[in-house]
């Protein structure tokens, strides 16, 4: 029976238009829809796949503004059990290790129906919105427990959890005794999707709100005003163009090598 609560995070569509508030470069949240990141849907379903083995409970957690419930929901539809949502106003505009904080707070009061503490958070390896890809590393600083990141595969077994740590250098075997954090990447399976029955059942699942005041964090650790990171400046990327058609006429060897030698590619 394995105790896991999973890291959902709702983000930007990529689909959609992404701006940042003027002012303080926070994200705009309301410009654009928002999604549950994909790589925390993989981080559901191996939480799912571990409970579908072995038995046990699977809770998400997510830290984010009203509309984050719809994310939660996604999850829940998945056929995660329950939920924990932190919704603060403070928070707003915190960067990761005030996020990986947080988080941490909020972590140590997640309950069990088997009053056990959780045995394994599943994160994803980089949002698609912030991409800092260092909370779950900076969680398990402050809950002192170890972190195997970039995870392609995991088995949880005997209170440990194994599995494979791929980089661009190689793919690498690691272990780590439980409780630990996992991070995974978008080999780690394909994520199924919420069956009507599914979406049902999370109208009725129990989705537990929680503030800043109820895991013991002070207001003015977190929030943009205290981040030990500030964006100062952006510049968004120029449009896409067309791009340029190169016709083959017996050339297009030639033809390729002198367009990549002109973008300084070669
Ligand atoms: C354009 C932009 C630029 C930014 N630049 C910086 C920067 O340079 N430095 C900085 O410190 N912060 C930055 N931030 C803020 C950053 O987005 C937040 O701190 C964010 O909550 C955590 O960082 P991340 O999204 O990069 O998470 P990552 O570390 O990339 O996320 C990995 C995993 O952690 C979990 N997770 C992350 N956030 C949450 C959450 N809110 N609730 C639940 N689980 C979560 C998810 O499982 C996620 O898949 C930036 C934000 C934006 C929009």
């Amino acid at each position: 029976m394995t105790n896991i609560v999973v890291l959902i995070k709702q983000v930007p569509d990529t689909w959609s238009e992404r701006k940042l508030t003027d002012g303080d470069y926070t994200l705009d949240r309301e410009a654009a829809d928002a999604v549950l990141d994909e790589i925390n849907e993989r981080a559901v379903e191996e939480a799912l796949l571990i409970k579908e083995a072995q038995g046990g409970e699977v809770k998400v957690l997510s830290a984010g503004p009203d509309r984050a419930t719809d994310a939660i929901r996604k999850a829940l539809s998945m056929g995660a059990d329950s939920a924990v949502h932190l919704n603060d106003p403070s928070l707003h505009g915190s960067d990761a290790i005030q996020t990986g904080y947080a988080l941490a707070a909020a972590l140590g009061n997640v309950a069990f129906e088997n009053d056990e503490p959780a045995d394994l958070i599943i994160a994803g390896n980089e949002a698609t919105d912030g991409r800092t890809g260092a909370v779950p590393a900076i969680i398990a600083e402050y809950l002192q427990i170890p972190a195997l990141t970039q995870m392609r595969k995991l088995i949880v077994a005997d209170g440990k959890v194994t599995g494979e740590r791929e980089t661009d250098e190689g793919i690498f075997g690691l272990e780590a005794t439980l409780p630990a954090i996992v991070s995974v990447t978008e080999k780690i399976n394909e994520p199924r999707f919420p069956s009507f029955k599914g979406i049902m059942a999370a109208k009725k699942k129990t989705v537990q709100t929680i503030t800043l005041a109820d895991i013991g964090v002070e207001d003015g650790i977190v929030g943009v005003d205290n981040a030990g990171t500030t964006v100062i400046s952006s510049t968004p990327k120029p449009p896409k163009t067309a791009g340029e058609r190169l016709t083959d006429e017996g050339d297009g060897g030639d033809k390729i090598s002198a367009y990549l030698v002109g973008q300084k590619i070669i």
